[in-house]
């Protein structure tokens, strides 16, 4: 078949072979296979309560090196992360809504997160230990095995966790049913990212079936932590509830629950007062149609979230994370949210949007990286910047002309 200069299917061929081609196929060598098949039989080890210490702490090293693999950016280690997540994925059928729950907090540093997942990760723990006929709702998903993934977006810049947020939760660090992973170290990517969501899968295949992302609310964090879990709780600080008309509007809007934290000892009736602010300005933030929220009670009558008609706003809770005051009542909300998301089909749902928001991320995320990595269209670029800085050309046309070089139409410029 001829094709004509810049025809649409040459184009695209020549885009696909550079794209690719820049990441020749090569196959892992046999000691990586080794080393991911490995990973892969200590992940899918049991590691519960009843296995051993050696057993679990081979699962542990074991998911900390699958979390490092992922969020690695060397092209090897990349193929090796990938080969690894495609073999735990075949047995990952069982691991997926029904089974495991993710919930993301976010809250600007010092509001207590890290304390609220050290007490609220032992609280959901013992859960399982206590007489369970007290219970009611609860007896439906009772989770015994927690993952804590701390993300600082902040650690690319500053080298790593200066948080220490392992050393913090040195509660649940030790607890034989629980694994904290602190921010990424120096060297791997910073804030939350599609490895994030592939790490999450990693601690559900190794049988963690609830895990908490926690994450410090800065600009763009907090949306793509909500691409992350199954409910986002968003946690504040006494005083300034009137900060939802303004700078925290954006995260408020995203966040599902809304939770006042240190409502204890001289800050209570600051904290109570915030909550009740909270309460108010939330009622401005009504949810789609179908959202679960503070309609929950009703919404048990509908059969799918579709055709429940409650709209709702986020539900504001109180809590001091140091006393434990509030904490059951933040596992009671998020049982019954589980309840109710599983029960309609949301959370399923929820769970095939946030694939695909993954899926583009990832795509768009190589294609940015390749296309920076391609000498010719690095040459291609110098050119472009100097006409654009000497403004022969505006900003769109420059970038017209960055695309058709990444397209493979080299001339169309000349
Ligand atoms: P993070 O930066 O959001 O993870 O906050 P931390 O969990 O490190 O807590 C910051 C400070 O707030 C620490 O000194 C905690 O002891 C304190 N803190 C956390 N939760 C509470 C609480 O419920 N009540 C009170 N009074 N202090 C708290």
């Amino acid at each position: 078949m001829m094709l004509s200069k810049g025809h649409p299917i040459r184009t695209y061929n020549s885009f696909c072979i550079r794209l690719f081609s820049c990441k020749p196929a090569i196959s892992l060598t046999f000691e990586q296979q080794n080393k991911v098949n490995s990973i892969v039989a200590d992940i899918r080890s049991s590691g519960n309560e009843n296995s051993n210490d050696d057993a679990r702490m081979r699962q542990r090293i074991a998911l900390s090196k699958a979390i490092t693999l992922v969020e690695s950016k060397s092209p090897s280690k990349r193929m090796m992360a990938d080969s690894l997540l495609d073999q735990l994925r075949m047995s990952a059928n069982k691991q997926n809504s029904a089974t495991s729950f993710r919930l993301g907090i976010a809250g600007p540093p010092g509001v207590g997160k890290s304390t609220l997942c050290d007490a609220f990760g032992q609280y959901i723990l013992n859960f399982i230990d206590d007489d369970t006929s007290a219970k009611g709702d609860n007896q439906e998903f009772i989770p015994d095995k927690l993952a804590v993934l701390c993300i600082d977006p902040s650690s690319h810049v500053t080298g790593g966790s200066i948080l220490g947020d392992k050393t913090r939760m040195s509660n649940l660090s030790y607890h034989p049913r629980a694994y904290v992973r602190p921010s990424p170290s120096s060297g791997t990517l910073g804030g939350i990212g599609a490895y994030t969501f592939d790490a999450v899968s990693l601690c559900e295949s190794a049988g963690y079936n609830f895990t908490i992302v926690e994450t410090v609310g800065v600009g763009q964090s907090e949306i793509e932590l909500a691409e992350c879990c199954d409910l986002f709780v968003l946690l504040l600080a006494p005083g300034g509830g009137d900060e939802l008309q303004g700078s925290k509007k954006g995260i408020v809007e995203v966040a599902d629950v809304l939770v006042v934290n240190k409502a204890d000892e001289d800050l209570e009736t600051l904290a109570r007062k915030t909550a009740n602010e909270y309460k108010k300005a939330a009622e401005l933030l009504r949810k789609p149609v179908g959202w679960w929220g503070r309609s929950l009670d009703q919404s048990s009558e509908c059969e799918s979230h579709h055709t429940c008609n409650q709209s709702a706003v986020p539900r504001v809770l109180l809590l001091s994370a140091k006393t434990g005051a509030g904490i059951p009542e933040l596992f009671d909300t998020i049982i019954s949210y589980r309840k109710y998301a599983q029960k309609s089909g949301y959370l399923l749902e929820k769970r095939q949007k946030q694939n695909r928001y993954w899926m583009w991320k990832y795509l768009k995320e190589r294609l940015l990286e390749t296309t920076e990595q391609d000498e010719r269209i690095k040459k291609k670029l110098i050119e472009i910047e100097c006409d654009l800085d000497n403004r022969l050309i505006a900003p769109r046309s420059a970038a017209n002309m960055l695309w058709a070089s990444v397209v493979g139409d080299v001339n169309r410029r000349d």
